[in-house]
């Protein structure tokens, strides 16, 4: 599966049926919640079977509601039974609980459609929706595969449609490459061949102008037009930090997924890391999670391995000679050996990395005797 996301342009009027559309959803929503949470104060856990039934009524009820298409309901309460299936995985999990919650006016931004031709469907240039019309879409690249459903979502006041496509998993020719990536602060990562790829700014940089519009939001009367109109430049500030931040991650992911067959990571704890508070923003800077998540998501598609390796001591390992550097603290960048090692801190974290992963252990094995091409197969490359 995966999920296109183009930019839509609807007219007022359409915009203001979406609006109309989302708020409709919304109280469904917290309907389910509240029907929910009744349930289970008298001991009765309420199914999603038994709140799709609530569609049909709440469609002859409110007159607002007939026109919405049944299938935008339906998803509603499939997305708070996912809510509810997430808030028990956590709960097994041990995890931070997070009970589902009411969702506010600014708090509910999409709703779903599920069936290509029911609902929805692409007519022309436009996206016809069902309750909405046909409305305007920047098709800014080629869909490979079949649509199976679309999220209309409002984002810092645009509107986008997300469509979820299924399509054919393209494997990329082997290249007999491997590689080993360290994380580090100064670096945005570095690899086992000595490439280094620099940590983007950003969000630091927008951070002074980021300040100057909160204090504005925080200047406004509460309830105000003035305010909703501030918050708003608030969110679109954000936004687009965030699609610069996933656009350049997207793009370093994409170029080591077609250079190396078998990509080795530190297995972080990033949650840990997060709070560490000297840590903590160059880490949210690097978007390190969405990175590994990105990657693996290709490898999965290009047929190629992620594998991630304990990473305790990658740092203070020599990885020639294996000697342990105990003296070394964070602001030491180089690491000199007495077997005659020289190189960059982070650097040699990633060859460590390489090295614990299976291929790098199979190759550190094989240099004597058979060779990286027995390795390779031993792994299936
Ligand atoms: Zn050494």
């Amino acid at each position: 599966m995966l999920c296109y996301r183009f930019r839509l342009y609807p007219t007022k009027t359409q915009e203001k049926d979406l609006a109309a559309t989302l708020d409709v959803c919304r109280t469904f929503y917290n309907g389910l919640l509240d029907e929910r949470k009744v349930g289970y104060e008298n001991s009765h856990t309420v199914t999603k079977t038994e709140q799709l039934r609530r569609v049909k009524e709440l469609k002859s009820a409110r007159p607002e509601a007939a026109s919405i298409h049944s299938h935008v309901l339906q998803v509603v309460a499939a997305d708070l039974d996912k809510a509810f299936q997430n808030f028990f995985r956590r709960v097994k999990s041990g995890e931070t609980l997070g009970y589902p919650r009411y969702k506010g006016r600014d708090q509910f931004d999409s709703f779903g459609l599920k069936e290509l031709g029911n609902g929805f469907k692409i007519d022309g240039r436009r996206l016809k929706v069902s309750g909405i019309g046909r409305v305007a879409v920047r098709w800014h690249r080629e869909i490979v595969g079949t649509i199976k459903t679309v999220r209309i979502t409002r984002r810092a006041g645009k509107w986008y449609a997300c469509l979820a496509c299924e399509c054919e998993a393209e494997t990329l020719p082997r290249t007999g490459e491997v590689v080993g990536i360290d994380v580090g602060i100064s670096h945005l990562l570095a690899t086992s061949d000595g490439e280094f790829v620099e940590n983007p700014r950003w969000y630091r940089a927008g951070q002074k102008d980021l300040r100057r519009v909160q204090r504005s939001v925080a200047r406004k009367k509460t309830g105000g037009s003035n305010r909703r109109k501030t918050v708003l430049q608030l969110q679109r500030h954000h936004e687009r930090v965030k699609n610069r931040r996933q656009d350049f991650l997207n793009k370093v992911a994409h170029r080591l997924i077609s250079r190396y067959d078998l990509i080795a990571l530190e297995d972080l704890r990033i949650k840990n890391m997060v709070r560490n508070h000297h840590l903590s923003k160059s880490i949210m800077d690097a978007g390190w999670n969405y990175l590994t998540q990105k990657l693996e998501d290709k490898a999965v598609s290009a047929g190629r391995l992620v594998e991630f390796v304990p990473a305790a001591y990658t740092s203070k390992t020599c990885s020639r000679c294996g000697a342990i550097f105990e003296n070394l603290t964070l602001s030491d960048r180089w690491v000199d050996c007495a077997c005659g090692l020289s190189l960059d801190r982070d650097h040699n974290a990633a060859v460590n990395i390489l090295c614990r992963s299976r291929l790098g252990q199979s190759r550190w094995v094989s240099t004597q005797g058979t060779g990286l091409s027995v390795a390779q197969e031993a792994v299936g490359l």
